[in-house]
């Protein structure tokens, strides 16, 4: 039997995304789902729970897995870190693969940027620039959050560390700064670089998706892969084998 998915947010970029790359894969869309549509109705047809939708519907997708017992692929970005802190607490409970970003070679310049940001340490400035298209309502973006989080545990620094954005007289920048650019416009899926600039050498690692299929497809490896899992918060680096 094909594995049977509910699509939260199916209305959406990344729901249109996921319902093609599910007929692709030859999974069932058990139920589809989006703002006003009563997320349960269409639940005990399904095995696991693809959300993509809007960070204020978390919570909910969240309690009636848990109430079900249904695995969760939580793609959703913006959340804050208090809410997200409440969130996995709740996530726990049930199989849950949650990632700002599903892409495979998003996945690698995790791995590539940890390394990076150990090797070269502290003299090499590290900035994270990001753009998306203008439709986009969060900033900085899931994945550029993720990113900032790897050079902040490489480095030991704290969240008080970043700086979004540059206005005015800001000063000389300092070693214990992380910088943090969103650009938004036209219909830009999604570009990652970050920078590591010291006295004489830069490196740059860049990442540019050009079809939201990426995400889709990783997240459906991901509804695959949670079914069989224990109950549990999971990223994507799980799925792939990368830890
Ligand atoms: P979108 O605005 O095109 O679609 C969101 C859909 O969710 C809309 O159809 C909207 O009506 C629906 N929605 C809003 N509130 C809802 C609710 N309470 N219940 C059910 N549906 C609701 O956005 P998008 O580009 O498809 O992105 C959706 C989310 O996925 C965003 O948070 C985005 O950042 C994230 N995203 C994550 C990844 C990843 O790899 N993790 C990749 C792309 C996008």
């Amino acid at each position: 039997m094909p594995l049977s998915i509910l699509i939260n947010g199916s209305k959406g970029r990344m729901g249109h995304a996921l319902a093609d790359a599910a007929k692709k894969l030859g999974l069932t869309v058990g139920a589809a789902v989006d703002a006003g549509d009563d997320l349960a109705a269409g639940l005990p047809r399904c095995e696991v729970i693809v959300d993509f939708s809007s960070h204020q519907a978390t919570r909910a997708v969240l309690e009636l897995a848990v109430a079900r017992n249904k695995p969760v692929v939580l793609g959703t970005t913006g959340h804050s870190a208090e809410e997200k802190k409440h969130l996995l607490a709740l996530a726990a409970s049930v199989p849950c693969v949650w990632a700002g970003n599903f892409s495979v070679g998003v996945n690698l310049l995790f791995a590539l940027t940890r390394r990076a940001a150990g090797v070269l340490g502290s003299d090499y400035d590290a900035e994270v620039i990001e753009m998306h298209h203008r439709f986009k309502k969060d900033a900085p973006s899931g994945t550029a959050a993720r990113l900032l989080e790897i050079i902040l545990e490489e480095r030991q620094l704290t969240a008080a560390a970043l700086r979004h954005g540059r206005e005015g007289i800001v000063g000389e920048r300092t070693s214990t700064e992380v910088g943090i650019h969103a650009l938004r416009g036209g219909d830009v899926v999604g570009d990652h670089t970050v920078m590591f600039a010291a006295l004489g050498e830069r490196i740059e690692l860049t990442h540019k998706a050009s079809d939201r299929g990426i995400f889709a497809r990783g997240a459906l490896r991901a509804a695959q892969w949670v079914v069989a899992q224990k109950p549990g918060v999971y990223d994507m680096q799980d799925v792939l084998g990368l830890k």
